[in-house]
């Protein structure tokens, strides 16, 4: 998935399920961080405190992709989670949505790791691992020939919120959320054009590597879209309504935070709790956004404005996430009076989960689902 719902779909939901503002905007920012934390140089003070960054991602196009050790670091615990099914390894590393692996995962982190100072990062992060596992299932986070995808085979289609679409109206909400729908979207032939040419472009490029869905592009990743394609090993044939696989990806999403809340009470910083039902009209509305990742962004932040969250007390200005801001302790770690004092950032409790996570699941939790890949 993409920031519109690691992000802001993570933001809403959070605060839906009764987290406060400062830790519904901690899960957030970790669970987009995922995506985007490629930061490998350690930061360093002079009086011996030194950072070691966690690498989460790659860039699209970095060589670091191609590296075994890589995939299984990275792809495989953050991205791509096993699924555990079928009898060899490569198919076991096939990600299915909240598969048991995932649910095993989930279940330790609420029961044992609740008291952790880093608990809402790692909470972030295993949001989207949760929310990935809904988007890339069918792929693995490896090189595989599972992944492979036939030439020519795959086929899409918008299934978009319109410009103009009559808006669905919902107790409570006001009557701007209903009307802001009306001005989002570029037309629907300018975006499937540039989703044409991006496609072509990544297919073309990702047949040779046959790693995670690159052989659908993008596709998996956009609520708006309808897709299938056919594997070139088998005669197996994979088809996805993003829309719906989104929402039922935001249901679990929900019951998750819901659950982690309860873990930890003290998320809540006395907010209260708003019924996942009571908005899901206008949910699976931004889901089917059409445009590119910045508009669909866009209609999350108008759609906080207008009041998605409204009657819950608190914040309401729409958050907006920045990594470089995010990274910015390291960069003046060097300057810090007390350098000590970098482990109460964002960062550096990220790292924390982060490395917590890679741990637990390469090596605890999936080798006891007969995967040992690292
Ligand atoms: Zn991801």
């Amino acid at each position: 998935m993409q920031r519109d719902m690691h992000f802001y779909a993570t933001y809403v939901l959070a605060r839906m399920s009764g987290m406060g503002v400062k830790i519904a905007r901690r899960v957030a920012d970790a669970s987009e961080y995922v995506d985007e934390a490629v930061r490998r140089d350690p930061a360093i003070h002079p009086r011996g405190v030194r950072v070691l960054p966690e690498v989460t991602a790659h860039h699209l196009v970095s060589v670091e992709n191609l590296d075994p050790d890589d995939q299984r670091k990275v792809w495989v615990v953050f991205h791509f989670f096993p699924g555990g099914a079928g009898r060899t390894t490569l198919e076991r590393l096939v990600c299915r949505p909240m598969a048991r692996p995932l649910g095993k995962l989930v279940e330790h982190y609420i029961q044992a790791m609740s008291g952790q100072e880093f608990f809402p990062e790692l909470v972030g992060i295993a949001a989207h691992v949760i929310m990935d596992s809904f988007s890339h299932a069918g792929f693995s986070g490896v090189a595989s020939p599972l992944n492979r995808v036939k030439q020519g085979s795959l086929e899409y289609q918008p299934i978009c919120v319109r410009p103009g679409d009559k808006p669905v109206a919902e107790r409570g909400l006001r009557t701007s959320v209903e009307r802001f729908f009306g001005r989002f979207g570029q037309g629907i032939t300018d975006v499937m054009d540039e989703l044409k040419e991006e496609i072509a472009a990544v297919v073309g490029e990702a047949a040779s590597n046959a790693l995670g869905h690159a052989g659908a592009a993008t596709l998996p990743d956009r609520g708006y879209v309808r897709w299938r394609c056919e594997y070139e090993v088998g005669e197996r044939v994979l088809g996805r309504e993003n829309p719906r696989v989104f929402w039922r990806a935001c249901q679990e999403l929900y019951g998750f935070f819901t659950k982690a809340l309860g873990a930890a009470p003290w998320m809540g910083e006395g907010a209260q709790p708003l019924e996942l039902d009571e908005r899901a009209a206008v949910i699976k509305r931004l889901i089917r956004t059409c445009g590119e990742e910045q508009e669909r962004c866009r209609a999350w932040r108008e759609a906080i404005k207008a009041g998605i969250l409204h009657p819950l007390a608190g914040d309401e200005r729409a958050p907006v996430h920045s990594f470089r801001k995010l990274e910015k302790p390291l960069d003046s770690l060097p300057d810090m009076p007390d350098p000590r004092e970098i482990r109460r950032r964002f960062i550096y409790r990220f790292y924390q989960a982060a490395s917590y996570h890679r741990h637990y699941a390469l090596r605890r939790l999936l080798p006891s689902w007969g995967i040992v890949v690292a």
